[in-house]
């Protein structure tokens, strides 16, 4: 069986790494690749691994809004989202789903944050943030976007039919005010771009912070919000949350749970440093 992630550029991609490691535990003789595709070639390349055996492909970066359009079925949360991360090659034509819906719901399970005991905060109104605002959108909390762009945010909302307040970053001390949760889904903080500079010190013990960043894997935020005690989540509890189920749809059971799969991505990362 055969599948990839698509996207451009895709060399620093960690998929491979976790996909592979998952088949020869698995036992499971299929192949992962990674696969480099320019927007402007996006949908004759997918054609193209449909003719050739793939069963799926994951989609990255820039290409998950034009892998929705390419689709005959979708999720509910891909529809959502307006945006695929997964297309899965059928009988009946490519199917669409978003499973980094799945990958944020892990994370947050992870922060111990719980839906209802206050305001969320998402920093960023990109890609990344779609799946943020569905999963956030859908528990109910009031959600509070900040985003250098609030035209972008304010766009983000519109599109998705979502309800949250926008703040823009010179704004974010009144955004954070009493805050439960905190994601950052902007690249601010990733080695080579700036640091994300907001300040922490008006969420109240308790709050978590999850940061979608995973290079480096201890992003200043996360300094700043383990410095206050608060709880916090990185970026690799997302990538590996929306990797599972992608595997279980390519090759057809689920990704074996024994496998180091954390270790080996920190190992990956550490060697990049
Ligand atoms: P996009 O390019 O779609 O969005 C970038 C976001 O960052 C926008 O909100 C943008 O604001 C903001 N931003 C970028 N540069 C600056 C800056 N200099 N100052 C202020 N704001 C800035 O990227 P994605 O949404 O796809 O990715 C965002 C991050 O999420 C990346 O670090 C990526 O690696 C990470 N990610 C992690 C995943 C995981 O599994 N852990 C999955 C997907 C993404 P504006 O709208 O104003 O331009």
């Amino acid at each position: 069986m055969k599948a990839g992630v698509a996207g451009w550029p895709v060399d620093h991609s960690l998929s491979p790494l976790m996909m592979q490691a998952w088949l020869t535990d698995a036992g499971l003789a299929g192949s992962y690749d990674r696969i480099g595709v320019q927007p402007d070639a996006f949908a004759a390349t997918i054609s193209r691994l449909r003719d050739a055996g793939y069963r799926g492909i994951n989609v990255t970066l820039p290409h998950k809004q034009a892998a929705l359009t390419l689709a005959d079925e979708a999720s509910e949360g891909a529809r959502a989202c307006g945006a695929a991360n997964l297309l899965l090659f059928g009988p009946d034509g490519i199917v669409a789903d978003n499973t980094d819906i799945v990958g944020v719901e892990a994370a947050l399970a992870e922060s111990g944050w719980q839906a209802g005991v206050g305001p969320a905060v998402l920093i960023g109104a990109g890609g990344a943030a779609r799946a943020a605002l569905h999963v956030l959108n859908a528990s109910g909390a009031p959600v509070r976007i900040i985003n250098r762009s609030r035209d972008r945010a304010a766009g983000l909302v519109r599109s998705m039919g979502c309800a949250a307040e926008i703040y823009g970053l010179d704004d974010a001390a009144a955004a954070l005010e009493g805050a439960r949760l905190v994601i950052n889904a902007t690249s601010l903080g990733m080695k080579g771009q700036p640091e994300l500079c907001v300040p922490l010190d008006a969420l109240p013990p308790g709050a978590a912070v999850f940061d979608m960043v995973y290079a480096p894997l201890e992003t200043p935020l996360l300094r700043q919000a383990r410095a206050r005690g608060l709880r916090t989540v990185d970026g690799l509890s997302m990538l590996i949350g929306q990797a599972r189920p992608a595997f279980e749809a390519f090759f057809g059971q689920p990704a074996p749970a024994g496998t180091q799969v954390r270790a080996l991505l920190e190992a990956a990362l550490e060697e990049r440093a």
